[in-house]
């Protein structure tokens, strides 16, 4: 079985007339140390396909499959533990705690597990050391720049030794030398880490990056139809 099934997963919303059909069908496969990117257009499903894996979303039809476990299964305490404990997520957007520091930050998915431990502390400062802000520790959000920013998400990520890290759109909104710059530590750490990556972007740069590129056309799983370069 592979450490990450998708299978013949569909997501219809609800409007007043006909559902509103989001994904189709998706089948997907991914092992450990696999990266895959996801591109598309605008609205192809890209953002509701990561939710639904990154089990913020129930499908409407087809289940998915991480470690063996099916989150389809389990209840909302259940659920959230497994999150928390499985699957790192990169936003668009920081999503940091303004009020927090950079190293309160990259400990949060810690203390939703209990009580953070020294050993926490010892992985968030080698993570944050990895990504380039050892001597930011105690900065707030607010005092660093947009890829700074994005380098706490992802060491937060991190934290817990996620079995799979989804990132949507993780370098969009930066400008491109810093994008470059955070595409290569992502794929950096997921190779140390040996996790399973999955990242929807628009860079065809990063998604070469990647050992697979598949595209979303209006919620249909492909391999992509044109060459991306
Ligand atoms: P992408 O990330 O590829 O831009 P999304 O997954 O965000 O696309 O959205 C796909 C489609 O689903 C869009 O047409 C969007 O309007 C619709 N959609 C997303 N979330 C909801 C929701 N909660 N209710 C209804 N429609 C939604
Ligand atoms: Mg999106």
């Amino acid at each position: 079985m592979p450490e990450l099934l998708v299978d013949c997963v569909s997501k219809e919303y609800p409007t007043r007339g006909q559902p509103l059909c989001v994904l189709h069908a998706v089948s997907l496969e991914l092992d450990r140390g696999d990266a895959v990117a996801v591109v598309g257009p605008s609205g192809s499903g890209k953002s509701t396909l990561l939710h639904i894996i990154g089990t913020l979303e129930p499908p409407s039809s087809g289940h998915i499959s991480l470690g063996g476990e099916n989150p389809g299964e389990m209840d909302e305490s259940a659920l959230a533990r497994f999150r928390n404990q499985k699957i790192g997520f990169v936003f668009q957007d920081h999503h940091l705690l303004p009020q927090c520091s950079v190293l309160e930050n990259a400990l949060i998915p810690t203390v939703a597990s209990g009580a953070t431990r020294a050993e926490d502390i010892q992985r968030a400062k080698d993570l944050l050391h990895r990504v380039g802000l050892s001597d930011r520790l105690d900065h707030r959000p607010a005092e660093l720049s947009g890829g700074e920013r994005q380098r706490v998400a992802i060491a937060r990520a991190l934290i817990n030794q996620p079995a799979l890290l989804l990132a949507d759109e993780p370098t969009g909104n930066l400008d491109r030398t810093t994008a470059n710059r955070i595409a290569e530590l992502l794929l950096e750490l997921q190779q140390a880490e040996q996790m399973m990556l999955m990242v929807v972007t628009h860079s065809v740069r990063l998604a070469m990056r990647m050992s697979r590129q598949l595209e979303l056309d209006q919620g249909r799983l492909t391999a992509p139809t044109t060459p991306l370069v």
